[in-house]
């Protein structure tokens, strides 16, 4: 069982998964795999230092999003795949959505495109269940701000309207796959929210 948490900035989803990680290990244990991209194997991590180098300003969206691609490729073959194998349980934070949402809708290279290159890069593989957590822009980015101090240089450069797009991208791919992604209403009390998600993936188990 494959199941991805997903949403913009300031959504709380980190938080949350933490939350459903400590729920859900008490059941499986080691059946359980709590995994994010790049997922800590050498080759996606040093492709993540290229994309994460202030150095590297140039950096062109479809460079961005074929590096995010092809770590993710190499997360998926050296870590996600073999855990499904062994029927575990993975829950992994950030995954094809949103390079669809982030690079095709915000940096606005196309959705459809990042989708497509993306399915070469996973073989097909979507998550059995996908976890949007949805919050709009203002909310998400006062969240940050109040929270996250290290994090305001890239908000600037992020603007709202950024954020906006990637929001916005978001929305269109649960529209178009309602079967696979369910939103979670971030807005919400985070004791709320954590009981909605960690319903949600028990359910996921149980079915
Ligand atoms: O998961 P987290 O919120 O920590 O992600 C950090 C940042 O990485 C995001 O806010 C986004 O700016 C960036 N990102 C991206 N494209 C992706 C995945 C993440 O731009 N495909
Ligand atoms: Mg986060």
């Amino acid at each position: 069982l494959f199941i991805s948490f997903e949403g913009p900035d300031g959504a709380g989803k980190t938080t949350v998964l933490e939350a459903v990680t400590k729920t859900v290990r008490a059941q499986l244990g080691d059946q359980l795999l709590v995994t994010r991209e790049p997922g800590g194997n050498q080759i996606s991590e040093a492709i993540r230092q290229i994309i994460l180098n202030p150095e590297n300003t140039e950096m062109d969206p479809r460079t961005e999003a074929l590096l995010y691609a092809a770590a993710r490729r190499q997360h998926l073959s050296e870590t996600i795949l073999p855990a499904l194998k062994q029927n575990k349980v993975v829950l992994c934070d950030r995954y094809v959505d949103s390079s669809v949402a982030y690079q095709g809708a915000g940096r606005q290279i196309g959705e459809q495109a990042v989708y497509d290159m993306n399915t070469f890069a996973t073989n097909g593989l979507l998550p059995d269940l996908t976890l949007y957590f949805d919050v709009p822009s203002e909310v998400g980015i006062a969240r940050i701000k109040a929270h996250r101090q290290n994090d305001v240089d890239r908000l600037d450069q992020e603007a709202l309207a950024f954020h906006k797009l990637v929001r916005a991208g978001y929305l269109r791919l649960r529209d178009a796959d309602p079967e696979r992604i369910t939103t979670v209403d971030a807005t919400q009390p985070l004791d709320t929210v954590i009981q909605t998600a960690t319903d949600l993936v028990n359910r996921a188990i149980a079915s």
